[in-house]
C-alpha cells in the first residue's frame, strides 16, 4: 500500500460546479448545492444541485411532454441508432474527463475507470445496433381470415436510478437501451457520484437527443429519486442500488402497477474443487474480492473451498492479496482505491468486528488503512466462516474475503444456494462434469465457469430472488424498455353471432 498527500494533479484543482439537466435547460437547484468529498483525497472536487420534489416532477412532466408529443418516439430506428452512435464516440472522446471524474468523486483508481469507460462506449453501440433490430412478431397461420401482428412499443417514461460504486458504467446499461427503444427518461445518479452522469447529459444533447427525452435531477434519494417511482406519469422504474431500496422501489411503483427493474445486492460464491488450476483460481480470487474496494454487486465475496485444499490455497490468496497496491486513486499503477463514505468505512469494519466476535479467524487485514488523506480499508480476509454467519449472507460492500468449506458436491451447492441473493457465481474444476453440475444447480444469474468477473455487451445480467428482477444487456435489453400490442386483424366478409352465415 501506499501513503499519500494531496497528489500533484490536484494541487491546482478548482471543485467543478454542475447543474442539473430538465427540458433542455441547465438548471440550479434552489437550496444550498451538495458537496462531494473526494473519498480518496478528503477535499470538496464537485457540487451538483440539491434538486427538489418539484425538479423531479418538472422532469417527469417534460419526459412525459417529448414521449406524447414526439419526435423521439416516432424517429425511425435507424436515426436513433445514428444519435446513439454518435453519443458513443463523443463519450470515448471525453473518455478521460468522465474517468477523472468517476474516480475523484468514488475513489475508484483511475486505471479502472479508464477501463470501464471503454466498457461503457461498448455498450452505447451495442444499444445502437439494437435500436435498428426491434422488432415483435407475425402470425400468418391462423386461417384464411386472420392475421395477426405483435408490436414492440416503447413502454414510455422511464426513471432510472443509479448508485455511486460503477456511476457511469451503471447508467450505460439502462439509458442507452431505453433510449434505443424509443422511450424519454428522468434520470437520478447518486448523490455522491453525479458528475460524469451529467457530463453525459452534455454528450447527449451535443448527440442530437431531443430536449426533454433526457432529463438527469441531482439530489437524495428520498427528495428526488422517491417522486421518480411514485409519479402516475411514470411508466417503468429501472433501479440499481441496495436491496432494501430495491424493495421500496417495487412497494412504491406498485401503487401505480409501473413495470420495474432491479439490480440489487449478491453474495456471490466461488466454489473450488480440488482439480481446478489453482494458480488461476488465486487470481480470480483475489481480483474477485478486491476489485473496486470490493464495492461491487457482482463482488467474488464468498469462497467455498473443498476441506482438502483450504488451508493451502486461504495461504496462498493471503500471499498475493498482501501485494495488492492500495492508495491514492489518481496513481495509475493503484489496484484498490477509497472507501466511499467514512460512514461505509465504519459499516465494513463492524462486519469484521462481528464476525470475529461469532468465531472466524481474522487471516489478512481487518482495519481501516491511514494513508494520510482520504479512508481506505485493508484487504481482508475471514476464515472459518460458518453460513449462518452475518458476513457469509449479508452484502458487505467493502475488501472483505469470507472463507467457508465444502466436503461434497452437494454441500457446496447447499451453501452457496443458502442465502437471499443470486446474483452470481463461479465455479473452478477441470472436470466438464462437475462444472456443469454447479452451473445447473446454483440459483443465481451469471455462473462463471473457470473464470470471474468477466462480462460482454452481448451477455444478459441480473439476478435471482433478492438480487432482482429482470436481466440488463443481451440482446433482450432493449426489449425491457417495450410493451408488446397485438393487432389482431380480419381479412374477407366477417361471420359473427348475429351476421349471416
Ligand atoms: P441505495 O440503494 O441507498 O442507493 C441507490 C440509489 O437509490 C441512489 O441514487 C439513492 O439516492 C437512491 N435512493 C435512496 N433512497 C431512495 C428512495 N427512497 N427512493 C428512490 N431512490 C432512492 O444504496 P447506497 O448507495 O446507499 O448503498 C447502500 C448499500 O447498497 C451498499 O452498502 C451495498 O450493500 C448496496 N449497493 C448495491 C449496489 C449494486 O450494484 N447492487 C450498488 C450500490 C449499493 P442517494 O443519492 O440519496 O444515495
Amino acid at each position: 500500500m501506499t501513503a499519500h498527500v494531496k497528489p500533484k494533479a490536484l494541487e491546482n484543482f478548482k471543485a467543478r460546479d454542475f447543474r442539473m439537466l430538465i427540458d433542455g435547460t441547465w438548471t440550479e437547484g434552489a437550496g444550498q448545492p451538495i458537496e462531494r468529498i473526494a473519498p480518496g483525497h478528503g477535499i470538496v472536487v464537485s457540487r451538483y444541485p440539491a434538486g427538489s420534489k418539484a425538479d423531479a416532477e418538472r422532469a417527469i412532466a417534460a419526459a412525459r411532454k417529448a414521449f406524447d408529443d414526439g419526435p423521439w418516439p416516432s424517429m425511425t430506428g435507424a436515426e436513433r441508432s445514428n444519435i446513439l452512435l454518435k453519443a458513443a464516440d463523443l463519450i470515448a472522446a471525453r473518455a478521460d474527463e468522465l474517468a477523472f471524474l468517476d474516480c475523484i468523486e468514488s475513489g475508484k483508481p483511475i486505471s479502472q475507470a479508464k477501463g470501464e469507460l471503454g466498457g461503457a462506449v461498448d455498450i452505447w453501440r451495442y444499444a445502437a445496433a439494437l435500436a435498428r433490430d426491434l422488432h415483435g412478431e407475425s402470425y400468418n397461420t391462423l386461417g384464411d381470415g386472420t392475421l395477426g401482428v405483435v408490436l414492440r412499443e416503447a413502454i414510455g417514461v422511464v426513471s432510472i436510478i443509479t448508485p455511486w460504486n460503477f456511476p457511469f458504467l451503471i447508467v450505460s446499461q439502462k439509458l442507452p437501451f431505453a433510449l434505443a427503444a424509443g422511450c424519454t427518461t428522468v434520470v437520478k445518479p447518486s448523490e455522491l457520484t453525479s458528475g460524469s452522469t451529467l457530463v453525459l447529459g452534455e454528450i447527449l444533447i451535443e448527440a442530437g437527443v431531443p430536449a426533454g427525452v433526457i432529463n438527469i435531477v441531482t439530489g437524495t434519494g428520498p427528495e428526488v429519486g422517491a417522486p421518480m417511482t411514485t409519479h402516475p406519469d411514470v411508466d417503468m422504474v429501472s433501479f440499481t442500488g441496495s436491496t432494501g431500496v430495491g424493495r421500496l422501489t417495487m412497494a412504491n411503483a406498485a401503487q401505480t402497477l409501473k413495470k420495474v427493474s432491479l439490480e440489487l445486492g449478491g453474495k456471490n460464491p466461488q466454489i473450488v474443487f480440488p482439480d481446478a488450476d489453482l494458480d488461476a483460481f488465486i487470481d480470480a480470487a483475489v481480483f474477485g474480492a478486491y476489485f473496486n474496494a470490493g464495492e461491487c454487486c457482482n463482488a467474488g465475496s464468498r469462497l467455498i473451498l473443498h476441506t482438502s485444499i483450504a488451508a493451502d490455497v486461504t495461504a496462498r490468496i493471503a500471499d498475493l492479496a498482501k501485494k495488492v497496491k492500495v492508495g491514492d486513486p489518481l496513481d495509475p499503477t493503484t489496484q484498490v482505491g477509497a472507501i466511499i463514505t467514512p460512514q461505509h468505512l465504519a459499516k465494513i469494519g463492524a462486519y469484521v468486528d462481528g464476525a470475529a466476535k461469532a468465531g472466524a479467524l481474522v487471516a489478512l487485514g481487518g482495519a481501516a488503512l491511514d494513508l494520510g488523506l482520504g479512508q481506505f480499508m485493508a484487504p481482508t480476509i475471514l476464515s472459518g466462516v460458518r453460513p449462518d454467519m452475518a458476513v457469509a449472507r449479508e452484502e458487505v460492500f467493502g475488501p472483505v474475503l469470507s472463507v467457508l468449506t465444502f466436503e461434497t458436491t452437494e454441500e457446496a451447492i447447499r451453501i452457496a444456494n443458502a442465502i437471499d441473493y443470486g446474483l452470481s457465481a463461479g465455479v473452478w474444476s477441470r472436470d466438464f462434469d462437475t462444472c456443469l453440475t454447479i452451473g445447473r444447480k446454483v440459483r443465481a444469474g451469471t455462473i462463471w465457469m473457470n473464470t470471474f468477473m468477466d462480462g460482454a455487451s452481448e451477455l444478459p445480467f441480473g439476478g435471482y430472488r433478492q438480487s432482482g428482477l429482470g436481466r440488463e444487456l443481451g440482446r433482450h435489453a432493449v426489449e425491457d424498455y417495450t410493451e408488446t400490442k397485438t393487432l389482431n386483424m380480419h381479412i374477407g366478409a366477417r361471420t359473427g353471432w348475429w351476421m349471416p352465415r
